[in-house]
């Protein structure tokens, strides 16, 4: 394979008029498929509808407390399902309270509250004249969406391949307008790696100028391993512990669902922190909400069980999620390798694969694939403000399509990335 950057331009301009044609030929097809959003398949929810048989119009409803989960109470949720979440992130009962459905809006309300009310007794956020947030980027959009719609500015922090820039993060924390930091610990959204230890015990023992200064850890995707084996799945470290060794159990509130465990948007949700945040987190609580779907959080705890049942359920996750990497991956390698046009992500878990092009083609792919049928993530979208500083991130969600569908995006994907990438090189020659 010789480099792109390698021809001339007469060799460009006949690549060129090739893979115009392939790509007039591929439009011609009338696909339409979407591989925008990390939703799970159809095949991977239906895994979850034996859930849907636990409970009989004869049923026993209570839990195994005693308490009565058709009826209002129990704020926190009920103590199986605190127990199971917290089993999943390695924490006590006693340090998380069970929410709704989702996590998003678990996370949201932490911001609202933060700004309405301010964090366990410090200055609402709305009363300050700058606040700021740390967003290692590329991340999850639906974070800098929240940041976003409060006001709140956001600094982009690089992306390394052991997590966010500590230097820079370690730095920043001295400004006292900076509140908090968007984390996605574990098979990240989009890039698909794990924050080293390193990275972790750095972030555990940071000192923000701020009192009220909070990570944000969204550990969605703690159990989402591609493969069975220890050896291939990635490890992180419990954080609320390594933050209490060095006092600071105070300053992370981590967050979780079963959204990508058991049905998106259907599931159940969670904050883990320490006893003071979740006294904060309760006070706003009991004026938001008599009590969650209780009836919910009992039918996740009869089906799953314990950490063992999520971690069984997760392989058949994985048995379809895998092969739907590999493809894409091997598309990638095939079609790409050795051009020299764009690097990408070999997770080990998670919904993401992270695709950067040439400086400048992001764009052009994203409106390519369009053109021709396949929408794939807002190019933009992983970084603040919609900005990619350098127009090449794209994110590849893998899950949703089939394995032929997939096939025919991932193809179509590496046709675009090479015509986008002989326009970019045609126009400096
Ligand atoms: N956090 C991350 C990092 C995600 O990727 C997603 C789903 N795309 C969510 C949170 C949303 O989770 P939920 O459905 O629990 O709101």
């Amino acid at each position: 394979m010789t480099p792109y950057s390698e021809l001339g331009k007469e060799e460009l301009l006949k690549l060129k008029e090739e893979l115009t044609l392939q790509y007039e030929d591929a439009k011609g097809k009338g696909l339409k498929l979407d591989m925008s959003r990390g939703k799970p398949a159809p095949a991977q929810l239906d895994m979850t509808m034996p859930m849907m048989d636990i409970f009989t119009s004869h049923a026993d409803m209570k839990d195994e407390q005693g308490v009565d989960t058709r009826n209002y109470g129990c704020l926190e949720g009920i103590y199986g399902a605190r127990r199971l979440l917290g089993e999943m992130l390695g924490v006590d009962p006693e340090h998380v309270i069970v929410f709704g459905t989702a996590s998003l809006n678990v996370m949201y309300d932490s911001i609202s509250r933060s700004y309405t009310h301010g964090v366990m007794g410090s200055t609402p956020w709305c009363k300050l004249d700058k606040v700021k947030f740390l967003c290692p980027a590329p991340g999850y959009d639906r974070h800098f969406g929240i940041t976003e719609h409060f006001g709140i500015e956001m600094i982009t922090i690089p992306m390394t391949a052991e997590g966010p820039d500590m230097d820079l993060v370690e730095e920043y924390v001295k400004d006292p307008a900076v509140k908090g930091i968007w984390c996605v610990p574990m098979y990240t959204n989009p890039l698909g790696i794990t924050y080293s230890e390193n990275v972790c015990k750095r972030m555990a023992d940071l000192n923000p100028a701020a009192e009220d200064f909070r990570i944000y850890w969204d550990n969605a995707y703690c159990v989402h391993h591609l493969y069975d084996e220890e050896e291939k799945q990635d490890h992180l470290p419990e954080m609320l512990s390594m933050c209490k060794v060095n006092g600071k159990e105070n300053m992370i509130l981590e967050f979780a669902s079963t959204s990508k465990i058991s049905f998106a948007g259907a599931g159940i949700s969670c904050i883990a922190a320490s006893k003071d945040n979740l006294d904060w987190v309760k006070k706003s609580m009991t004026v938001q909400i008599i009590s969650h779907d209780k009836i919910n959080q009992l039918r996740h705890v009869r089906f799953f069980k314990d950490l063992n049942g999520i971690k069984e359920h997760m392989k058949k996750h994985a048995a379809i999620m895998r092969p739907k990497f590999e493809l894409v991956l091997d598309v990638l390698e095939k079609e790409l390798g050795g051009l020299g046009i764009g690097t990408w992500t070999k997770p080990l878990g998670g919904y993401f694969i992270s695709f950067d092009t040439m400086e400048g083609c992001a764009k052009a792919v994203y409106q390519k694939c369009k053109d021709a049928g396949v929408t794939l993530t807002t190019v933009g979208a992983t970084y603040p403000y919609k900005k990619d500083p350098h127009d090449t991130n794209i994110r590849i969600a893998p899950s949703f399509p089939s394995m032929e569908e997939l096939k025919q995006c991932a193809e179509l994907f590496a046709l675009c990335v090479k015509l986008a990438s002989v326009e970019k090189l045609l126009e400096n020659k």
